[in-house]
Formats: C-alpha cells, sequence, structure tokens
C-alpha cells in the first residue's frame, strides 16, 4: 500500500512524506506521538502531526541548538533544557566538557519513552543514563517560575506554539528566564520559519530584546522544517555573540563549525525587516 504523511504547513501548504513503516501511535495526556520510517527522512518523531525530528537532519538542529549557545557562554557548567524530550540537544550539550550538569525538563514522560525504544540514536544521553543528566518530567514553564540565577545556559528546545508550548513564547515566560540565569547566563530558543511564522518571531523579538541586554537571531537551513530556513533567537545577559571569542570544540561536528557560527548571525533583509517592524 502507498502511504504517505502530510505535515500542513499553511492552509495551502503541506509536505508529504512518503511512509515505509508506522513503528509506534499513541495518545499521551499532552498529544499524538508517532513514529515512522519514512523514505526520504528515515525514523522520524511526529507530534500532533507536526514533523519533529529525523535521523536524515537532527544534526544540524541539535547542533545548532547546543554549540552556538554553549560556545558564547564563556565558561557553560550548568545547563537547563526545556522540552527537547527526544534527547537530541541533551546529547550535543553533554558533549562539552565544561558541562557539569544538564535539567532536562520535559513535559510528556511519553514522547522521552517513545523516543528511547525507537529512536536510539537521537536518545542516545537518555538511554545513557549520565550523572550529569537529570531528566524530569513537568512543566517547563512552572519549573521556570521557580528558579532563581541558577543556570549558565538555558535551552528552550520546545514544539510549536499551540498546546502545551504556548506559553513558552510569552514575555512572562522570558522573564522568568532572565530571572533563573546567572548574571553573564544566556537562553536559546528555537523559533520556528521566518517565512511562516512572522507575527509570531515579531512578538517574541520584541519581548526578548526588551528585556536582555544582547538579543540576536540565527539561522540554520534544515530540510524537515517548513521552508528549510529554521530561526533561533538568543538572549544574553553579558556576552554578545557578534564578539565572542570562540573555543574550538575538542569533538567532531556535521553541521557546526567556525564558519558557521560566525555567519550564523546575519540576517536576510526581510528577516531584519521583521524584527524592527513594530507589532500592531
Ligand atoms: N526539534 C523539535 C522542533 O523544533 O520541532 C522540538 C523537539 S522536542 C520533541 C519538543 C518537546 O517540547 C516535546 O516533546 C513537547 O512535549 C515539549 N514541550 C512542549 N511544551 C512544554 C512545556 N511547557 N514544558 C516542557 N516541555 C514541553
Amino acid at each position: 500500500m502507498d502511504l504517505w504523511m502530510t505535515e500542513w504547513q499553511t492552509q495551502h501548504l503541506g509536505m508529504s512524506v512518503r511512509i515505509k513503516e508506522t513503528l509506534f501511535s499513541g495518545r499521551s495526556s499532552f498529544q499524538e506521538i508517532a513514529v515512522v520510517e519514512s523514505e526520504p527522512f528515515g525514523r522520524m518523531l511526529v507530534l500532533d502531526g507536526v514533523f519533529q525530528t529525523s535521523l536524515f537532519d537532527e544534526f544540524i538542529y541539535h547542533e545548532m541548538m547546543a554549540h552556538v549557545s554553549l560556545s558564547t557562554h564563556p565558561n557553560p557548567k550548568r545547563i537547563l533544557i526545556i522540552g527537547g524530550g527526544d534527547g537530541g540537544t541533551a546529547r550535543e550539550v553533554l558533549r562539552h566538557p565544561s558541562v557539569e550538569k544538564v535539567e532536562m525538563i520535559e513535559i510528556d514522560g511519553m514522547v522521552v519513552d517513545v523516543c528511547k525504544e525507537f529512536l536510539p540514536e537521537i536518545s542516545a544521553a537518555l538511554i545513557a543514563d549520565s550523572a550529569r543528566l537529570e531528566v524530569k518530567i513537568g512543566d517547563g514553564i512552572q519549573h521556570m517560575s521557580q528558579a532563581e540565577n541558577e543556570y549558565d545556559v538555558i535551552i528552550v528546545d520546545c514544539s510549536d506554539p499551540i498546546g502545551p508550548g504556548e506559553g513558552l513564547f510569552t514575555k512572562a515566560f522570558y522573564r522568568d528566564v532572565y530571572r533563573a540565569l546567572k548574571a553573564d547566563g544566556l537562553f536559546v530558543q528555537q523559533t520556528e520559519s521566518p517565512f511562516y511564522h512572522q507575527e509570531l518571531i515579531r512578538r517574541l523579538w520584541l519581548d526578548v530584546d526588551d528585556l536582555f541586554p544582547v538579543a540576536r537571531m540565527y539561522l540554520a537551513y534544515i530540510p524537515l522544517y517548513p521552508g528549510g530556513m529554521h530561526s533561533f533567537t538568543m538572549g544574553s545577559k553579558k556576552t554578545d555573540p557578534l564578539e565572542a571569542d570562540l573555543r574550538p570544540l575538542p569533538f567532531r561536528t556535521k553541521y557546526f563549525n567556525e564558519s558557521i557560527y560566525r555567519s550564523c548571525f546575519a540576517l536576510p533583509n526581510f528577516v531584519q525587516e521583521l524584527l524592527t517592524a513594530k507589532t500592531k
């Protein structure tokens, strides 16, 4: 049988992938979870019909979440990941020798269990059960409201701004992130497509820029995500990534390197204009 799965990016645009096999399909208290074996992307995690990660290109997203932020901080030791239930960001963060402790707060325990079973390449750090990694099942928004001066780097590896992820894109949340960071701390969040989420990007940029002394956006090119071009927003209390001294990474990466770090903050005019435009 010829099986296809479509993620609708707008009412008029969808990306369809040919499916070889559905490996898991179930419903948690938060969302529909599926793991499929696809022709173009290999194994994929799908939440509520939205493609989250794939074996084909996950290295781009996870390296750009972890290595851009950790390379910007002068000495990252205490890291918090919000979301990130597939474990890919934790895997990359733990490769940094300076990191002493990583906390990961994922709202949906079923995502963690399913990824450990069906996506071991991505969830390797969760399976390895490192003493440096503590996985908590809970709401990142609630956790954030109670933390103060604790973290060097906070990585918000969230799903789309609907359902449990909605509150992760609000000014109240960014205020809590600011308070939870140490004096030279910084945070990064995946902030969707500059083509298809313009209102969201404009709004969250104004919030982050208002709260943090340094606000920067950077881009990476990820075939699985709408339009291919994906944005990440960084708020930093002290270090500006445009002026950071880069430490060479003592491990191999597939996407990230010094030239990528130096160039990923360069924004096309239409993205720059999005950030400077006033909200309605
Ligand atoms: N790479 C992915 C992307 O951009 O599509 C994101 C991957 S990761 C699977 C996103 C995770 O965020 C999901 O597992 C979801 O359960 C989790 N999440 C959503 N809202 C959350 C919240 N309020 N607190 C903690 N985790 C949350």
